[in-house]
């Protein structure tokens, strides 16, 4: 029986108009639809008149005047930045240059090489945050404090913003509405991914304003079936392996029957990541290192 995921992808809005979403909290949607940023990039303002900017965007020149217009009159005091991907980040950089905030994230880019083909729409490598942001630590502006929580696994640098009142949990690419996260070694982690997963549960947040599409308002049940999915996942290649399936391009083809071929790249990682969760905890092992060319087997127990 396959994990039924509560999938949101009503999505109202106009590309280019800075909208109400809730009370204190403005988005703006980039014209940079694609299948890994749903119907663009969705960048927030908090706050009124001294504002905080999260996930700028990407380095669209159409978005990025069009969100400084709609902020004429007002100031941006914070860049915030989930994280270092391409459709998140870059344009924080003529944002900064317009209005002097600072940027705030975890970190640059890591994992990968600089011009690696990448997943998504690939790592900013270009971003350094000006102010070095760590998990629990608060934000504050003029009407507005959040705090920061790590969530690696999408990348190891992944931070959501929560604002406790009222309830609002930025929750960046870890947790969407309209699709699962890609994990993708070697900065997307499994491991690292499902502990980050565990780490919402135990938090009060009320609703999920991801950067793609729509808010999730009942955000325990939607994480709860993103780990019961993995769980489900990670079950059907431990059966591969125990059929003889030693590679991963034989464990995509017997998982993803239909996949479109552009999508293969990415189950093909998806999988990898699985299999070093399962070799770093015991449960699978490969001949040499864990790489995505490897041949995996279940570990002898
Ligand atoms: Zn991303």
């Amino acid at each position: 029986m396959a994990v039924d995921i509560p999938y949101r992808r009503d999505f109202a809005f106009e590309y280019g108009r800075l909208e109400p979403v809730a009370p204190g909290i403005r988005r703006i949607v980039a014209r940079n639809p694609g299948p890994f940023t749903f119907k663009g990039t969705g960048t927030y303002v908090v706050g009124e008149g001294a504002v905080a900017v999260i996930d700028p965007g990407p380095e669209l020149a159409e978005h990025i005047n069009a969100l400084l217009a709609s902020l004429a009159g007002e100031r941006v005091t914070h860049i915030l930045v989930t994280h270092t991907h391409r459709d998140h980040s870059p344009a924080a950089k003529a944002l900064k240059e317009a209005t002097g905030a600072p940027t705030h994230g975890f970190g640059p880019h890591a994992g990968g090489r600089r011009g690696e083909p990448g997943i998504e729409e690939g790592g900013d490598w270009d971003f350094v945050p000006d102010v070095v942001v760590r998990d629990g630590e608060w934000l504050e502006g003029e009407g507005w404090r959040v705090e920061a929580v790590h969530t690696p696994g999408h990348t190891s640098n992944h931070l959501c913003f929560a604002l406790p009142d009222p309830g609002i949990l930025f929750s960046g690419d870890h947790v969407m509405g309209w699709s699962t996260s890609v994990i993708a070694p070697p900065d997307g982690d499994m491991t690292a991914y499902m502990a980050s997963l565990e780490k919402l549960l135990d938090r009060p947040d009320a609703v999920y304003w991801p950067t793609h599409g729509p808010a999730i308002t009942a955000p325990h049940a939607h994480v709860r079936a993103f780990v019961a999915h993995r769980r489900e996942r990670e079950a059907g290649i431990l059966e591969c392996l125990g059929a003889g399936a030693e590679r991963i391009d034989a464990i995509v083809a017997t998982l993803y029957v239909g996949l479109e071929p552009g999508l293969r790249r990415a189950a093909a990682r998806s999988v990898h990541a699985h299999l070093l969760d399962l070799v770093g905890r015991g449960i699978a092992e490969s001949d040499g290192p864990a790489t995505i060319d490897a041949h995996y087997r279940r570990a002898r127990s």
